[in-house]
């Protein structure tokens, strides 16, 4: 399956061929079509398969193509484990929404508390944040998650193993939009934690395992 074959917006699909991507892999072929249905995703697969883009396509294509359901940004919250993760996420991101009027910020730790506090002041439609520095903002009143559309978590099994479930409720808790979309990757889903970690989270995912790493 080609990226020219799924219904998304021609401008997502001009910025993948500068990208020089044409082909869709396993877990993008299995995710993206769900994912642009508006339905929770749970799935996992190896490192290297692609899966930055089997969120991203759907995120951006449900944001530049439906009104944003309120007022208040951000629409979408991408959460990653680690700061380098978040930046390589941040780096797709911004290939995806070049051209158009989208604007994605990186909120991680180890940056200047107080740029970031401007940097939310202006209101992006994305972040792409680490689960710790996110959740000092949102205790600090920087940022609102009310009007959230979409939260996806890249690798969340390692969040978890790094100590962010407190965080990771927090930011949930403040962001329970009714119309919310949920998508979870993770290399392993079988763990309990990871089970606990679904129910809460997700609404009626859908399930889609390419490969176990276990
Ligand atoms: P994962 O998150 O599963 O580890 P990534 O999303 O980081 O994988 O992608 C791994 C590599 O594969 C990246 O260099 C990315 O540019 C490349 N890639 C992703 N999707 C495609 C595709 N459809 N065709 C060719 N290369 C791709
Ligand atoms: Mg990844």
């Amino acid at each position: 399956m080609k990226f020219t074959d799924l219904p998304i917006d021609h401008r997502i699909l001009k910025n993948l061929d500068a990208m020089q991507l044409s082909n869709l892999t396993d877990i993008q072929q299995q995710a993206i079509p769900y994912g642009l249905l508006n339905k929770d995703i749970l799935a996992s697969s190896k490192t290297g398969s692609g899966k930055t883009l089997a969120f991203v396509v759907p995120m951006v294509n449900r944001l530049l193509t439906t009104r944003a359901l309120s007022k208040a940004d951000p629409r979408a919250l991408i959460l990653a484990p680690t700061r380098e993760l978040a930046k390589q996420v941040f780096g797709v991101c911004r290939q995806v929404i070049a051209n158009t009027q989208l604007r994605a910020s990186l909120v991680v730790g180890g940056e200047n508390y107080n740029d970031q506090v401007n940097v939310l002041r202006r209101k992006p439609q994305i972040i792409i944040a680490t689960a710790g520095r996110i959740a000092d903002h949102l205790k600090d009143r920087h940022l609102f998650l009310n009007g959230l559309e979409l939260l996806i978590l890249d690798e969340a099994d390692r969040m978890l193993e790094l100590g962010f479930s407190m965080q990771l409720a927090a930011i949930h808790g403040q962001a329970d939009h009714r119309k919310r979309q949920t998508m979870m990757f993770s290399a392993t889903i079988e763990q309990a934690q990871i089970k606990q970690m679904t129910n809460e989270l997700l609404n009626n995912p859908q399930k889609i395992v390419i490969d176990s790493n276990e």
